[in-house]
């Protein structure tokens, strides 16, 4: 196709992988961010001499960034560099047990042999059926449009199509009893569970397809960017500003303009800019709400329940802890009552508590003698509870259980603090809701209920970021820019 003059509202992840894409293949691109930085929720803070990564800590599937660079022909390491992870996370319960998983799936299955007494073949086995369940539909369901008829017609798609027989079980069985069938120990079952809140899902309700997670973290890897997250966002603002694509900060568009059934622009600070090809990073629930209200709404996309939000205390702490390593997991007692909270809108009150601290890394992150800890338990979106005492009880409570797992007094030891929750979340990003990852997977048709990369009724308007398929969490945002891409580029 021709070069066109392109759009992208948003320089969240998902827009900054679209932008770089359209740029490479020679279109004109602009970017209009609401924020005056970029990143949306891959972003840092700064809190006296303590820098945190202020949302996203875990990164996988380095490669989806790597072909950015490949694409626009630019060497990745003049731009940023990261390495392996040998210890994936740190688990911990109240009873005294601790588990490493090592990055090396037969060290990780020695250890759960050691520590738990399970044959080290059930966690072996267990990610052998995660690879196997990736290889048969990862590709089809996770970088490809599900909404064009072309994807359904190619040959690939074809034979992953005629495979899902062989994978019944993990289309009608959630993602809990899947592995309950694998591994006898409910602590391992507890542990391949959490994988469902990757995506903000309940592994209660959540297909066992879904249980082609731990294939990216144990079989592919787990990663640390060097400098921490946030360089990931740099490196991708610095590739397309080299690509020549535009950045406009502190704009937020206030509508996309539409005739005859087809995106002509947008709208911001009431002037009107015209484009040929109109791209929204933004949540696909404010993008219809607040943008395109005088269109035709998909009431039932839009309609979808949430994933869930997150609740985040940033602590700086003035003691070294040599048990911790940079991802840890506190376990709740009862996994099941804590999602059953979830589902109705409230916190337990023995959430799994997750401890991200940058500074076992990145030196410069926390002053000597301090760590810097990205504390945050899994919480309901936003529907109007009462935040303000629903954050006072869980501080309370999640200081008493790191107190009783790790035998500190927690309270002496933090020495400045920041928090966010659903509200802020959706006030720094447009998040509808706080959701971290648009809606959640909790049933069998989710992905096809997401909205897709393009509108339906509206030409030349298209969709990228988590709100959207193929979803949540960075590799994904990453991916739907290359359906987004492709999409225009086809057209
Ligand atoms: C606390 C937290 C922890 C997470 N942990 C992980 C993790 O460990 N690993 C992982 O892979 N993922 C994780 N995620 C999810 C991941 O951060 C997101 O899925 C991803 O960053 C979302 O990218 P996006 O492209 O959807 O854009 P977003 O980050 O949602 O950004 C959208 C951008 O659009 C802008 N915008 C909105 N409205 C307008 C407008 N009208 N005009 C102009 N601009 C507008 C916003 O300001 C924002 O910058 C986490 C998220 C959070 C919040």
């Amino acid at each position: 196709m021709e070069n066109s003059k392109i759009c992208v509202i948003g320089a969240g992840i998902g827009g900054l992988s679209t932008a770089i894409r359209l740029a490479a293949a020679g279109h004109t691109v602009d970017v209009y961010e609401a924020n005056d930085y970029p990143g949306g929720k891959l972003t840092e803070i700064q809190l006296d001499n303590f820098r945190f990564d202020a949302g996203p800590s875990l990164f996988t599937m380095p490669s989806y960034l790597e072909d950015l660079f490949l694409l626009a022909k630019k060497n990745i390491r003049n731009y940023f560099e990261y390495e392996k992870l040998d210890i994936i996370c740190h688990y911990f319960w109240e009873d005294g047990t601790r588990l490493k998983a090592w990055a090396d799936p037969k060290d990780f299955a020695a250890e759960a042999e050691k520590m738990l007494g399970v044959p080290a073949a059930e966690i072996t086995d267990t990610l052998a059926a995660s690879a196997k369940k990736y290889h048969l539909t990862g590709t089809t369901f996770l970088e490809k449009s599900l909404h064009k008829a072309g994807t359904w017609l190619s040959p690939e798609v074809a034979r992953s199509v005629t495979q899902i027989p062989m994978l019944t079980g993990a289309v009608f069985q959630s993602m809990h009893r899947d592995n309950e069938r694998r591994l006898s120990h409910p602590k391992l079952v507890q542990l391949f569970d959490r994988f469902a809140t990757y995506n903000g899902s309940n592994p209660y309700k959540a297909p066992g397809m879904l249980n082609i997670i731990p294939h990216f973290e144990h079989n592919i890897g787990a990663f640390f960017p060097k400098g921490g997250m946030h360089q990931i966002t740099q490196a991708l603002y610095q590739l397309a500003q080299d690509l020549g694509v535009n950045f406009y900060f502190n704009q937020p568009v206030e509508k996309i303009r539409v005739t005859g059934k087809r995106a002509i622009g947008i709208q911001i600070d009431r002037k009107n800019i015209d484009y040929d090809k109109v791209v929204s990073n933004m949540d696909v629930f404010p993008t219809y709400k607040k943008l395109l209200t005088d269109q035709s709404q998909p009431h039932r996309t839009l309609s979808q329940p949430r994933s869930t939000s997150a609740l985040i205390f940033y602590w700086g702490i003035k003691k070294e802890f040599k048990e911790l390593g940079l991802h840890n997991i506190l376990f709740s007692k009862n996994y099941q009552k804590e999602f059953a909270a979830l589902e109705a809108g409230r916190i337990d009150d023995d959430p799994t508590i997750y401890i991200n601290i940058s500074k076992k890394r990145v030196k410069a992150d926390a002053p000597e003698g301090c760590e810097n800890w990205f504390t945050m338990i899994n919480v309901p979106a936003n529907s109007g509870q009462d935040w303000h005492e629903l954050i006072t009880r869980a501080r309370e409570q999640m200081i008493a259980k790191i107190d009783r797992t790790l035998q500190v007094n927690l309270k002496e030891l933090i020495v400045c603090e920041s928090v966010l929750d659903p509200l802020s979340i959706e006030s720094k990003t447009g998040s509808y809701q706080g959701a971290l990852y648009g809606t959640n997977s909790n049933n069998i048709f989710a992905a096809f209920l997401r909205h897709p990369n393009f509108s339906s009724k509206i030409k030349d308007l298209y969709f990228c970021g988590g709100s959207v398929h193929p979803g949540g969490g960075i590799p994904l945002c990453l991916l739907s820019g290359k359906i987004v891409s492709e999409l225009i580029q086809s057209s």
